[in-house]
């Protein structure tokens, strides 16, 4: 066993998620290695598994949740691998960066506490200097950068876990960013997660998987696995397939082939708050993938009303963000 404070106290726990909630908690960058793994621990919310032998032709992984603080789900199957990576109860045969990404915000059982961390990548933190998200997400992209380089041979898969504020019509859907490179290669994973629905991004955004995505031979996914619950009041069963095949995925274990059919839906168009005045017309806590039909006046802002002339579905409504954010996004089927 791999002698260290950090591991010491993450397995007494027999979680990370205490040591994540405790801001007087920290641990220094450390590197541990046995015979069959290298730990690289660079905080206490990024840890890095390098199997000793590995195939430079395999992907490798990033894993990360908590992006939204209140997104529990994720953040406890997460710290579950972690911890069984750790006693060596789970094999690690690819190298795999987990990150948690927004741990103030997870202490405060918030979204976030300033701004929305995963509207800030691709260098938008550079125009919010001043709120705690915006030096998150730069540290979130140099680790990403600096592990990308490192293992700049092979594939990158990145999957960001998710979980959605409102219910939904497909309980499990995966977003895929339009500079993907390899999406069609991942069906098969996406199918063994119990994922219902994908949608094909067709503009750029400034969420992390956008991020990972642009880089060469990398694939990312935001995947949203359910709904959002506090701590400790989540059906661990309603994800069991993700949870499968995500330590499937990290044992280079084979993935069954699952019978499942995902409905394919792309982005029509990204609803932006651009006034104070906006709202929508349609009752925004509607399922996500509510059928929207032609005609149908979607929202209002400067005496605008909206509506196309096509049936659409609706997913992410929020009229409550901040002027210049994204409040929900059309989607058309393929
Ligand atoms: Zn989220």
């Amino acid at each position: 066993m791999i002698e260290s404070t950090f591991v010491t106290d993450v397995l007494a726990k027999k979680s990370l998620i205490p040591l994540l909630l405790n801001s007087n908690y920290q641990t220094h960058k450390q590197t541990l290695k046995d015979e069959e793994v290298e730990i690289t621990i660079h905080e206490k919310g990024i840890i890095e598994f390098l199997p000793a032998k590995y195939d430079a032709k395999d992907d490798v992984l990033i894993i990360s949740a908590g992006i939204h603080g209140n997104e529990t789900a994720p953040i406890e199957i997460t710290s579950d691998i972690v911890v069984d990576l750790l006693q060596n109860t789970q094999k690690c045969k690819r190298p795999t960066l987990f990150i948690f990404g927004n741990l103030d915000s997870m202490k405060e059982g918030k979204r976030f506490v300033d701004f929305n961390l995963n509207r800030l990548f691709n260098e938008e933190h550079k125009k919010h200097r001043d709120c705690a998200e915006a030096i998150r997400a730069k540290d979130l992209e140099n680790y990403v950068c600096e592990f990308r380089t490192k293992f700049k041979e092979s594939q990158l898969l990145h999957l960001d876990l998710h979980t959605a504020i409102r219910g939904s019509y497909h309980k499990r859907f995966a977003i895929s960013p339009v500079s993907n490179k390899n999406e069609e290669d991942y069906e098969l994973l996406l199918k063994a997660m119990d994922i219902e629905a994908y949608i094909e991004a067709k503009t750029p955004s400034n969420t992390f998987s956008d991020f990972s995505s642009r880089f060469s031979n990398s694939t990312s996914f935001t995947v949203e696995l359910g709904k959002v619950k506090p701590f400790g009041e989540n059906e661990l069963s309603d994800f069991s397939g993700a949870i499968k095949s995500l330590r499937q995925l990290i044992a280079k274990e084979e993935i069954e082939t699952p019978k499942n059919i995902i409905i394919k839906y792309r982005t029509f168009s990204e609803i932006t708050k651009k006034t104070e005045d906006f709202h929508f017309v349609i009752d925004e806590n509607d399922k996500n993938f509510s059928l929207i039909s032609k005609g149908t006046s979607i929202f209002k802002e400067e005496a605008q009303d909206i509506s196309y002339d096509k049936d659409l579905y609706l997913v992410f409504a929020n009229s409550k963000v901040v002027v210049g954010q994204r409040a929900g996004i059309l989607l058309e089927k393929v």
